[in-house]
């Protein structure tokens, strides 16, 4: 007997008498809060689409992350995060200020966050192509800084995929996924997972296991099936992502469009060198000019669904001032280009034309 995919492990424990059974990585498996098959299965496909040594998965992207900083950071260690990170990213870090650590926040681009690391910095963390303004880091630059001072350089990839950009080729010490995003893709499951090279970190698989981070089986079984399409999926909605920011940098209601595709977006020349495949990502920002008219867009679409989260087959459309930059000060905001007008459109599995067309209604109604 021999199934197609691999079986779902739905148990909370398995059999031990004397020893735990020792998985292949040297780790006990005997209770599912420290590991379990199904999710063994689902981190041995991450490490395959990334290219890494090793892959550990988590119950979401911010399990991920705090995991990673308790196992690295201690009392006295500086961070340099972008600023224009993932807002829990950076409130989760600062929250460790209460533990000794420090946190540094540099604007997101090679030049200001290559400043800010100095030879006190232990981690940097930076994503790909920021959130909602889209900006595309210089990871090798970044990654080279670190090095010279010995920091531990985290690249979130969520946005971009393995299939697009692989940072670990580039000098990252770990990349990180919210799996919740383009890898699962059904806006149905949250989970997260960190990708390295080298040998297995027994001391991370121990944090994770304390912490009791790790992801349910059934939640790791629904990643693994939606990451079968990660392809074709993450090529359609890019594709699309592009005819939308052309349809919108032309149309007379929009006032700026943020997308990396377009060839006079600031980032395009770095998204060409570092991406792959031609495609730039399926999310699309853009400034309709005020928040009234940013409200009032939302409440007209009729196809896309108003809601934060990104990456799924259904699109997605944010207010980010709303939602993803809501702990941010005003003064950054405008730093990044953040305005009260913006929209974050996340593209999905929807004929383009039915997304243009409700697009093109909705601004109708943007003065
Ligand atoms: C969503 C997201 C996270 C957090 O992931 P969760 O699965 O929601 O915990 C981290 N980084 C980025 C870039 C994200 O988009």
């Amino acid at each position: 007997m021999e199934p197609l995919h691999a079986p779902l492990y739905i148990t909370a424990v398995f059999r031990q008498i004397g020893d735990a059974y020792l998985t292949e990585r040297g780790t006990e498996l005997k209770y599912s809060r420290e590991e379990n098959p199904t999710v063994r299965h689902l981190e041995d496909k991450l490490a395959e689409l990334e290219g890494s040594d090793n892959a550990l998965a988590f119950n979401s992207g911010m399990g991920a992350i705090a995991t990673l900083y308790l196992s690295l950071l201690r009392a006295g260690d500086e961070v340099v995060l972008s600023m224009e990170g993932y807002g829990s990213t950076i409130e989760l870090a600062k929250l460790l200020e209460k533990f000794g650590i420090k946190v540094r926040l540099a604007y997101p681009n090679a030049e200001k966050l290559c400043e800010a690391v100095s030879d006190g910095t232990k981690l940097v963390l930076v994503e790909t192509m920021t959130n909602p303004t889209l900006k595309v880091i210089d990871v090798p630059e970044v990654a080279k800084r670190c090095r010279e001072v010995g920091a531990t350089l985290i690249v979130d990839n969520t946005f971009v995929t393995p299939l697009l950009y692989k940072p670990l080729k580039d000098g990252a010490n770990f990349v990180v996924h919210s799996l919740t995003k383009y890898i699962a893709g059904h806006n149905d499951v949250v989970g997260g997972a960190i990708l390295w090279n080298g040998p297995f970190i027994q001391d991370l698989w121990d944090w994770r296991r304390r912490l009791g981070t790790i992801i349910q089986p059934f939640d790791a079984w629904l990643i693994e099936r939606g990451m079968r399409t990660l392809e074709v999926r993450f090529e359609k909605q890019s594709r699309s992502a592009e005819a939308i920011a052309e349809f919108l940098a032309d149309h007379p209601k929009v006032k700026e469009v943020h997308y990396p595709g377009l060839k006079d977006d600031p980032y395009h020349e770095i998204a060409r060198r570092l991406f792959k495949k031609g495609l730039y990502g399926g999310v699309v920002s853009f400034d309709l000019g005020s928040e009234e008219n940013a409200l009032a867009f939302l409440r007209s679409l009729k196809k896309i669904f108003p809601s934060p989260s990104l990456g799924g087959v259904e699109s997605i459309a944010t207010y980010p001032v709303k939602s993803a930059v809501k702990n941010m000060e005003e003064e950054q905001r405008k730093v990044l280009g953040i305005t009260e007008g913006l929209i974050r459109l996340s593209v999905g599995l929807e004929p383009l034309d039915d997304l243009i067309e409700d697009l093109d209604r909705a601004l109708e109604v943007v003065k």
